[in-house]
């Protein structure tokens, strides 16, 4: 729909106001969660039913973002071990990147392991207890958390995962190289994650400043050709429209917004009802002398 709001953008610049731009696209790039403990009554397998796995890849996805999962409390690392040898001691626990490998699935299996918490700590930087010495005896001590642990991947992950550098590296090679963050980049799926707006930051179905803005852009840039039927609308302006795809015309995101002529508007767009019957009888014609589709009749 074509809305001019000449009147409007004067008095915004009499008043000295300015337009401001906004877009609440989520990025896979900035992906931030909090950490969720598994609890102390449920078992992994319990905790697990509440993350949707991606089949391909086995990461684990929860209220619209992926998480890792790991150990927090492990029987036996040393404070010592898990600041200065995490990735390469035995003792340290591994993160897991998938909610299915088999090592995960020997846990479920088993249904005694409690400890593990999930985290979306994408930056290779956990917390985890560990005890001042080891012993084979009662008399630990009491484990003291430690922070900032760059813990190693775990292997069965890579292999569930089919990590391409799987073959091409030794197993500590593969630990050391793994980049976290980069894997998720550029394995997350959109689908997986949550939809761009909540309720709170739906917007408004109004029409507004910013959408005459960006519509008059991407008229120019297009040179008013619809983007359905390629009619050239360029020497006949009002004919072609900026289309808010969703129907939302508050939504003034670039991927929300498409140029239809006036006939491809009342086919293809939300509303059936645009344009008026004089626009809509030139837009025929103009279609007819450049050999167009027509769609609406
Ligand atoms: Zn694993
Ligand atoms: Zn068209």
């Amino acid at each position: 729909m074509d809305i001019n709001f000449d009147g409007l953008d004067n008095l915004v610049k009499k008043m000295g106001a300015t337009v401001k731009d906004w877009d609440s696209g989520k990025s896979t790039q900035d992906i931030k969660l909090k950490p969720i403990d598994t609890g102390n009554k449920k078992s992994i397998r319990e905790a697990l039913k509440e993350f949707e796995i991606d089949k391909e890849t086995g990461i684990l996805y929860k209220d619209g973002v992926p998480w890792i999962l790991y150990i927090k409390a492990p029987k036996d690392a040393t404070i010592e071990e898990l600041k200065n040898t995490p990735k390469e001691s035995k003792n340290t626990p591994r993160y897991h990147i998938t909610g299915d490998c088999s090592t995960i699935e020997t846990m479920k299996r088993n249904n005694r392991y409690d400890r593990y918490v999930f985290d979306p700590n994408i930056e290779e930087k956990f917390e985890v207890f560990g005890y001042k010495r080891r012993s084979k005896w009662w008399g630990q001590g009491t484990p003291e958390l430690v922070k900032d642990v760059e813990l190693g991947v775990c292997y069965n992950c890579l292999k569930r995962a089919k990590y391409k550098n799987i073959g091409r590296e030794s197993t500590t090679d593969l630990k050391k190289n793994f980049d976290v963050k980069k894997w998720f980049e550029d394995n997350v799926q959109e689908k997986f994650l949550k939809p761009k707006f909540s309720y709170k930051n739906y917007p408004n179905p109004t029409y507004n400043l910013d959408f005459n803005r960006k519509s008059s852009d991407l008229k120019f840039r297009r040179n008013w050709t619809c983007e359905h039927c390629g009619l050239d609308g360029s020497s006949h302006k009002r004919l072609i429209h900026c289309d808010h795809i969703d129907g939302n015309p508050g939504n003034n995101n670039s991927s929300n917004l498409r140029l239809l002529c006036v006939d491809c508007h009342r086919a293809k767009g939300q509303n059936k009802s645009v344009g008026s019957h004089s626009d809509y009888r030139a837009c025929l014609d103009l279609k007819r002398k450049q050999n167009k589709v027509i769609y609406s009749e």
